[in-house]
């Protein structure tokens, strides 16, 4: 161990977290010169920077996104492979959290730090899961950081889908679920449990869905939902992101079963203001008892607590016995929303009348 703390080479600026000796930025909230980038979310991945580091996966996220704006030079990591940046060696390794995601692994001098990103401990058939990486500093997000957050299993949350649908065979099931990571998830869980026939799919989904299939994963048969009439759509599953389960063309839907895949589903108060007649709690992001398994499993002596309720899991962390802060990130951990309204990706509405 070196005698130099980790907050003198490490440490929140008003760009996002800045490594020193290695000349970078994890997940910058602006552009900057030199960025490792954690996973593909709008709060993590952000446009215009000069040097970009981070999975094949993410970048091809990156891509989609923002095109010729992403960056300027990318370079890829595989999981597990090191790269030296400046002084600092840095490795990716899985987070579970949506495809590419990865934990940060930065050392520098003898001391490790591991930058979670966000994360989940759940099995994801999207990607690969989280592994634990011992460390002296482990800077972890708290999106659920609060005991009453404890997810139930997903698989479970996928069949309430099913019998709903056994239930109303007559009414579309039209689920809100973010464009990436959870929407693909919610797909891959479908067909888990056995649902074969096509699925709808609002245009807003269909340009990262294929992304993933590219990386290889097989969702079965997949349908626009633009253009598809009312009578096709009786007892169908149609998948679009939360901000267009009320658009018009929602309306038009013969007396739909409105549903939402989303950890804060756990609240009914919200499900009821998105006027949401079948949540699902189903989350891309740690619960309160995967959050303190973590920590422990970690064994990191000094803890940074970051995006979310960060207060619950410093105390937390404190009365387990861990060094533990808060760590202000500007720009993230204010939202309600596992991921940001992320305008660049909502096309035109489309009807599928
Ligand atoms: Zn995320
Ligand atoms: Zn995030």
């Amino acid at each position: 161990m070196s005698g130099r703390r980790v907050e003198d080479w490490l440490w929140v600026t008003g760009r996002g977290l800045y490594c020193e000796p290695g000349g970078f930025y994890v997940d910058p909230t602006a552009a900057v010169d030199r960025a490792v980038i954690t996973h593909g979310h709008a709060d993590h991945a952000r446009p215009g920077h000069q040097a970009v580091l981070a999975t094949a996966e993410t970048l091809a996220i990156m891509g989609v996104r923002y095109g010729d704006s992403a960056w300027v030079t990318k370079q890829s990591l595989g999981y597990g492979e090191t790269l030296r940046v400046g002084e600092v060696a840095v490795r990716l390794m899985p987070a579970g959290h949506v495809l590419g995601s990865a934990q940060a692994v930065l050392e520098w001098r003898g001391s490790r730090v591991v930058v979670s990103g966000d994360y989940k401990r759940r099995r994801d058939p999207t990607c690969p899961l989280f592994e634990p990486v011992p460390c002296d500093v482990f800077i972890t997000e708290a999106t659920f950081g609060l005991p009453v957050f404890r997810h139930p299993p997903a698989d479970q949350e996928v069949a309430k889908v099913l019998s709903s649908i056994a239930a109303f065979p007559e009414r579309p099931h039209l689920i809100g679920a973010y464009a990436l990571g959870k929407a693909q998830r919610v797909l891959a869980l479908l067909r888990e449990a056995g649902y074969e026939r096509p699925i709808y799919l609002h245009g807003a989904l269909m340009r990262l869905t294929d992304l993933y299939r590219d990386f290889g994963l097989a969702f079965g048969e997949l349908r626009p939902v633009a253009g598809v009439g009312r009578e096709e759509l009786r007892g169908a599953i149609i998948l679009a992101p939360p901000s267009a389960l009320s658009d018009r063309w929602s309306r038009r839907l013969a007396e739909p079963v409105t549903a939402m895949a989303s950890g804060w589903m756990r609240v009914r108060q919200r499900a009821r203001q998105r006027g949401v007649e079948l949540p699902l709690v189903i989350s891309d992001h740690a619960d309160w008892d995967e959050l303190t398994t973590t920590l422990a499993e970690v064994g990191a002596p000094e803890v940074w607590v970051t995006h979310g309720n960060e207060e619950a899991l410093v105390h937390q962390a404190s009365a387990a016995g861990f060094r533990a802060r808060a760590l202000s990130l500007i720009g993230r951990g204010e939202s309600e929303q596992e991921e940001p309204v992320d305008a660049p990706l909502e096309p035109p509405l489309e009807s599928p009348a």
